[in-house]
């Protein structure tokens, strides 16, 4: 997918003033350039990376300015500030695809299926036989919206970092997990997310990501059907250009957008 370029405006840094709101569209503008730098790098086209906009904790005003500067992407942790934000952004010129990137319960799946273009947080059988069946419940429901959807597309999170974070299926029980998948109606595997462990040294990140882009060859050598694992999710504003480097064609940026959350 393509998007639309900003327009050049300064360095593209949030406003120091501390109570000011961030120049959403300088810092776009620079996220942009440093997601190209980084492609052509690598030998890769910009245009192969999806930018997803992380929304969580930000004003609907601020999410608005990022999609007027043509991000067509939204990222959310949680499936009930997804919704909203998307039925208050709902009325835009552009369609907007809404990605959820938070663990998922499963008593949420049925809201998940209905309003997600691409669930970035599938770990646990448990998890994919919930949205298998909302997806099943989509198709014969009364609604076209949802017969649209009856395929819920989805990524398995893999937890590369051990002990540090809580959720994503361990690396060797993935092969194992996505052949069972696979087999549940209703549900089609995109690929692969990952979460690098925090650090101030976006190259310790590298290693994950390295780990994550095997991952996705040894299972694609499975050929299972129904499965594709082109999407690579890797990389947030601390490491994208990492990512980038390393293959992601999916990068999750929420603070180089819009600033400190909460702050
Ligand atoms: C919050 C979050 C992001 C974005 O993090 P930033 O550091 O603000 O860019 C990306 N992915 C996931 C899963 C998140 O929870």
């Amino acid at each position: 997918m393509t998007w639309r370029r900003g327009r050049e405006e300064g360095s593209g840094t949030t406003d120091s003033s501390g109570a000011g709101s961030p120049d959403v569209r300088a810092n776009l503008a620079e996220v942009r350039e440093r997601i190209a730098r980084a492609a052509r790098k690598a030998g890769r086209t910009p245009e192969s990376i999806r930018l997803v906009a992380v929304a969580k904790g930000v004003p609907v005003g601020l999410v608005r300015e990022a999609v007027q500067a043509g991000i067509t992407d939204l990222g959310e942790n949680r499936v009930q500030e997804g919704v909203a934000k998307r039925e208050a952004l709902a009325e835009g010129p552009t369609p907007l695809r809404w990605h959820l990137i938070g663990h998922l319960q499963t008593n949420k799946a049925g809201r998940a299926a209905a309003n997600f273009d691409l669930i970035h947080s599938v770990d646990s059988l448990r998890v994919a036989a919930a949205l298998s069946a909302a997806a099943g419940r989509l198709r014969e429901g009364p609604d076209p919206a949802g017969a649209r959807r009856a395929t819920v597309e989805v990524l398995l999170q893999v937890n590369l970092a051990g002990e540090e974070t809580k959720f994503g299926v361990d690396p060797d029980a993935a092969a194992g997990l996505l052949r069972v998948v696979a087999g549940l109606p209703g549900l089609g595997v995109r690929g692969l997310m990952t979460i690098a462990p925090f650090s101030a040294d976006p190259e310790e990140s590298r290693p994950v990501f390295r780990k994550l882009m095997a991952l996705a060859r040894e299972l694609a050598g499975l050929r299972l059907a129904g499965v594709s694992l082109d999407l690579l999710s890797m990389g947030m504003s601390q490491d994208y250009e990492v990512a980038v480097a390393e293959g992601a064609n999916l990068v999750r940026i929420g603070t180089a957008i819009f600033g400190p959350r909460g702050g």
